[in-house]
């Protein structure tokens, strides 16, 4: 594989730049990439980690030893081979998850920089995100991901008790997860995000609170709060099976949740999306590209992207997998170029009902124009507007449908679960109903 060219050295420098006149400047209003276009989003998957967390199911490995080296030109070769067959032609975003990419040298994330930026345009204004743990991003890591071109971190920080974070099995403690943010925050201002943890075995209402609290007095712009879920297979669930543990609190965990996000909404921040708060504007464009049903491209082992093979003559927006474990995605790589495991043509109700469940978790909801994007024949108006249930939810003001669009209220976001089977099965029927057309949709 060729080292990256001056070109796209010349990218990193430029982000460089670009990052140190944004520090002040706020991320504005909400980016809304055009469906079917030549626009992307790039995941990329680093799927190691020092050590399994009590909780998770993701796909990660804990390895005896890496070999970064061919990782890395895994890495780069996958993101050229899905960049030529989508045919995209603009990158807006990169995000560098696992796992624990932070235990990635800053080179590798050069190096997938890099090659998209040759392979594609790559603005220099690009929102770069890269997921960090505690314990494996000292400052000075957090500096060379810097020159590396991230501009935004996500920080697992997940709980500021360290009884409950040995409870996770998480490598670090309160004061290194407070350290790490403020380090975070002196090199990223205005661009770290941190994840906190609700619905905690055992965990209380007013001790989450003050969590909360001790947080906003130390964060920057961007909170999540995620949902304890017990996965089977995981040690928690195990656990909480034998009795060694309390199951979570369904009850508990939503008045952490409900009590949690209006402290949000008082110190500023607004909930754009079920469990993401921002202020300043500082919105992640990526996760919104996911929300807008954009095209995104997965790489790395068992990523997922969904994007129509436009460089291939795809005309019909696909669900790609990667093979899931690490060495057998490598060995794909080096191949075929690409490791993925499945393709699945998505048909166009199947999109619809994306296009519906991910823009209601947004509080600026599905608008009309966004909606004819994908679907030509039906509006909202035809879809919703006539349905007797969904009439009963606009009446209890947990939906809202107008010159607009749909969208939940504030209080409809935090039921968005209970209220979506009723409108997807209000959108199969509608699909049924509908003349059919020659138009395909989306
Ligand atoms: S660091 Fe993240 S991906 Fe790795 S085991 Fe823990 S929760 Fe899972």
């Amino acid at each position: 594989m060729a080292l990256p060219g001056a070109r796209a050295r010349g990218w990193v420098r430029a982000a460089n730049v670009a990052q140190r006149r944004r520090l002040s400047e706020d991320a504005g209003g909400t980016p809304s990439p055009a469906p079917g276009s030549q626009r992307a989003a790039l995941y990329v998957h680093w799927p190691y980690c020092e050590k399994r967390c009590s909780y998770c199911n993701f796909n990660k490995y804990i390895p005896r030893g890496v070999d970064e080296a061919a990782m890395r030109r895994c890495l780069v070769t996958e993101a050229q081979t899905l960049l030529r067959l989508s045919g995209v032609q603009r990158v807006e975003s990169v995000f560098f998850g696992g796992g624990t990419p932070s235990l990635a040298s800053p080179r590798t994330v050069a190096a997938v920089l890099e090659a998209v930026a040759q392979a594609t345009h790559l603005p220099v204004d690009s929102e770069v995100t890269l997921e960090a743990n505690p314990t494996s991003a000292p400052g000075s890591r957090l500096a060379a991901f810097r020159a590396a071109g991230v501009n935004r971190l996500s920080i697992g920080l997940q709980s500021l008790d360290d009884a409950e974070l040995q409870l996770l099995g998480r490598t670090h403690s309160a004061s290194d997860a407070l350290r790490t943010l403020a380090e975070a925050r002196r090199l990223f201002p205005g661009r770290v995000s941190v994840d906190l943890l609700l619905g905690l075995p055992a965990q209380q209402v007013g001790p989450w609170l003050r969590q909360l609290q001790e947080l906003l007095r130390r964060c920057d712009d961007h909170v999540s709060l995620y949902q304890l879920t017990l996965e089977r297979g995981t040690a928690l669930f195990a656990q909480v099976q034998q009795g060694a543990l309390p199951a979570p609190d369904p009850e508990l965990a939503a008045e952490m949740y409900q009590q949690g996000r209006a402290v949000l909404r008082e110190a500023g921040f607004r909930q754009y999306e079920v469990s993401n708060f921002a202020r300043n504007g500082a919105l992640s464009t990526h996760n919104w590209t996911y929300w807008q049903c954009g095209q995104y491209l997965g790489v790395g082992p068992g990523a997922h992207g969904r994007f129509i093979p436009q460089g291939a003559g795809g005309h019909t927006r696909e669900a790609r997998i990667q093979t899931l474990e690490p060495d057998n995605w490598m060995k794909e790589v080096m191949l075929f170029g690409h490791g993925t495991r499945r393709r699945i043509r998505l048909g166009e109700l199947e999109l619809l009902e994306e296009v519906l469940a991910m823009g209601l978790r947004t509080d600026v909801g599905l608008t009309h124009q966004h909606w004819q994007q994908f679907e030509h024949q039906l509006t909202l108006w035809d879809v919703f507007g006539a349905s007797e249930e969904v009439k009963v939810l606009l009446e209890q003001c947990l939906l809202l449908l107008d010159h607009r669009g749909l969208r939940c209220s504030w209080e409809g976001l935090a039921v968005l679960d209970s209220l979506l089977p009723i409108l997807l099965s209000r959108l199969q029927e509608a699909w049924q109903q509908r003349p059919s057309s020659p138009v395909p949709g989306g």
